[in-house]
């Protein structure tokens, strides 16, 4: 009878927590339809100097990593619509300005990150990196050189180690199950390490990865976050990269993961906007730079 009670209490709760989450994705659906564009000017062609080690932020999840000759690509999505959350800012090169990709690294197959349209625009025997069990995507759509990798797993190109990282983050395509791929991470290491966080919540396994890697920039997700109650767990909120990047004892951060599509309550600029709020009177505001889509990181 209790038992019966206390079941029938916890299904009410899940069918109210599952009805406010949907109310709550359907607003911000509805919102990105009517946000402001703001285009930026997508006509920047990169060029790099010998031995250049550089970020280009492309927007949301999206940086082309410049390690000496080695470019790295990660979870390029250039689309103009995640599913069906549209696009607010321009992505920060075009497709076509992008100089040849040694590797396109995915963190999760989620459509924000792994999105369909976007790969198919490149040669399919490019290499591609993706957590085990994600691959049937890219293979089915044409891809020949598809490595599912797991956490610690590495590949090295022209001298340039990539290896992938544990992450707090559901991996899953569609609905998360039990048995669903993880979600990753990826450094990206030759004379300086880059640390590309893809999506997740702060998390234990930063300590590992800070002490497994001296890493000089950490690209760190601070977008999506609200509302905490059911965000924590999966996306970092401003506060926690900062967290994050202590933990990590990454030397600097790069925030990624916001304002390019408005996924949660949180607005397209906030996220930054909190960010650069907490670090302004602290000797980390030298560390945090903030970079709007086309916006170069030249390492030193
Ligand atoms: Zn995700
Ligand atoms: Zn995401």
């Amino acid at each position: 009878m209790c038992v019966g009670y206390a079941d029938m209490k916890f299904k009410t709760w899940k069918t109210f927590a599952m009805s406010l989450v949907l109310i709550v994705f359907i607003v911000t659906v509805l919102s990105s339809c009517f946000t402001t564009r703001t285009v930026t000017t997508s006509s920047f062609v990169p060029s790099f100097r010998d031995r250049e080690y550089s970020i280009i932020s492309i927007g949301h999840a999206t940086a082309l990593i410049h390690c000496d000759s080695v470019n790295v690509l990660t979870d390029p999505n250039f689309n103009d619509w995640a599913t069906i959350i549209h696009r607010s800012r321009e992505a920060g090169l075009k497709l076509e300005n992008l100089p040849p990709i040694d590797a396109i690294v995915i963190s999760h197959a989620h459509r924000d990150h792994l999105d369909e349209w976007t790969l198919k625009q490149f040669p399919k025997d490019i290499l591609v990196l993706i957590s085990k069990g994600n691959g049937k995507y890219p293979r089915s759509w044409g891809f020949k050189n598809v490595r599912e990798v797991d956490a610690w797993d590495s590949v090295v190109i022209r001298g340039v180690t990539i290896v992938a990282t544990p992450a707090q983050h559901s991996g899953s395509r569609n609905l998360p199950s039990a048995d669903e791929p993880k979600a990753l991470g990826y450094i990206v290491k030759g004379e300086k390490t880059i640390y590309f966080a893809g999506d997740t919540g702060l998390f234990d396994g930063f300590k590992e990865i800070g002490d497994r890697a001296a890493i000089d920039v950490a690209l760190l997700p601070i977008g999506a976050y609200r509302p905490r109650w059911y965000m924590k767990d999966h996306h970092m909120s401003p506060e926690d990269a900062v967290k994050a990047m202590a933990m990590l004892k990454a030397r600097n951060m790069i925030p990624i993961h916001w304002g390019s599509f408005r996924m949660a309550l949180d607005g397209l600029d906030e996220p930054k906007n909190v960010l650069l709020e907490l670090v302004k009177n602290d000797s980390l505001r030298e560390r945090v730079r903030v970079l709007e889509n086309g916006e170069k990181y030249l390492m030193k």
